[in-house]
């Protein structure tokens, strides 16, 4: 009898432990994608910023990392408009493009997607929101120059949540439009200070805070990236359907074209920052899938030397356009395993649209 009860144990011991087992190979699905993009952000970008940080950075809690190739449909070298448009959209195009394929056509993006299934969507930057990444998610141009185009097509989108700077292409237009008052008749609350962002909580939210772009953060940017980000994510996760944010760290790549070193150091450190607070809300929310990656990388940047305890980096340019060199891929949370491995920048978009399991014939 005691060992029939020993046996029954046994069993059922055995039982449990593949039920658990199968419950962690499940492919779980994300309710909510926040990627976040560091413009012009490689590895020795990445390396430069740990150092002078203490070799620490938030980047450093992703275990999940993969690579991917960042050439454009006609250059060897991309620019951030392609770069976005392939992240955005699962397709290569031409250097300048924003959310058009290389004949010119509009392509849906991943936010837009997200919109038509029902989630709350967002966009934050450091620069003008017109420009070319955040561009890429949600408008389509054929020129990323056509930024007062770009405004506009904010407006034939049902994003809830956008923060950056860019008033002047929304307001001061060849059109002679005020876009910032077909927002507010579409019910968004324009703010226009970064101060203004604490009273608004819920709704939609349109942060025009620039006239164009916000300063440096070595220039008294402060905290903006920051609070903005999670100011979004407390707005957008109040959408019982979920969300999908994308956070930019613009600046990074302007270090790059200027061969400031401290320059892409600060920029680097204020996303990882951003990046750390939202890996916290990502690991207590438990349904939010985060992939943090770069566009390209900028001024072929090398670190020839360096003192760790010291802090500092003898830092080399190749020139101060945009390289050629993959950048690096990190997720975290539910389906972040497929982000592993070397792809092109298209895979991005494939890699998001399976982790929300939409089908992108729909
Ligand atoms: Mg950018
Ligand atoms: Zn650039």
């Amino acid at each position: 009898m005691i060992q029939k009860i020993f046996f029954k144990a046994f069993l059922m011991t055995i039982f449990l432990f593949s039920i658990s087992a199968m419950a962690q190979e499940l492919p779980s699905k994300p309710k909510n994608i926040i990627l976040m993009i560091g413009d012009g952000m490689g590895l020795a970008q990445i390396t430069a910023a740990m150092t002078v940080n203490g070799n620490n950075l938030q980047m450093e809690r992703f275990t999940q990392i993969g690579l991917q190739k960042t050439h454009s449909s006609d250059n060897y070298v991309t620019d951030s408009g392609a770069s976005g448009t392939a992240m955005a959209t699962g397709e290569k195009t031409y250097n300048g493009a924003i959310g058009v394929d290389t004949a010119g056509n509009p392509l849906p993006t991943i936010l837009e997607y997200a919109e038509k299934h029902g989630k709350a969507t967002g966009l934050v930057t450091t620069c003008a929101i017109t420009h070319a990444t955040p561009a890429a998610f949600i408008a389509h141009v054929p020129n990323r120059s056509s930024y007062e185009d770009i405004a506009a097509d904010f407006l034939k989108t049902d994003i809830d949540v956008f923060i950056g700077g860019g008033l002047k292409h929304f307001r001061q237009r060849a059109d002679g439009k005020d876009l910032t008052l077909e927002l507010e008749e579409s019910g968004y609350r324009v703010v226009y200070e970064k101060g203004e962002l604490i009273d608004v909580t819920s709704g939609k939210l349109a942060g025009l805070l620039y006239d164009v772009h916000p300063p440096k953060y070595s220039e008294g940017r402060g905290d903006i990236l920051l609070h903005a980000s999670m100011k979004a994510i407390g707005i957008l996760n109040m959408d019982p359907d979920g969300f999908f944010l994308m956070i930019e760290g613009s600046q990074i790549d302007w270090g790059g074209h200027d061969n400031d070193i401290n320059y892409i150091v600060d920029e680097t450190i204020d996303f990882d920052r951003v990046v750390g607070q939202v890996l916290d809300f990502a690991e207590k929310n438990g349904e939010t899938l985060v992939i943090v990656t770069a566009d390209h990388e900028c001024g072929g940047l090398g670190l020839n030397g360096g003192d760790m305890s010291g802090k500092t980096v003898d830092a080399g340019f190749t020139g101060d356009q945009h390289t050629a060199v993959m950048v690096p891929v990190f997720a975290s949370g539910p389906g972040s395993e497929v982000f592993r491995g070397i792809y092109e920048n298209t895979g991005i978009f494939f890699r998001m649209m399976e982790a929300f399991g939409f089908d992108p014939a729909q």
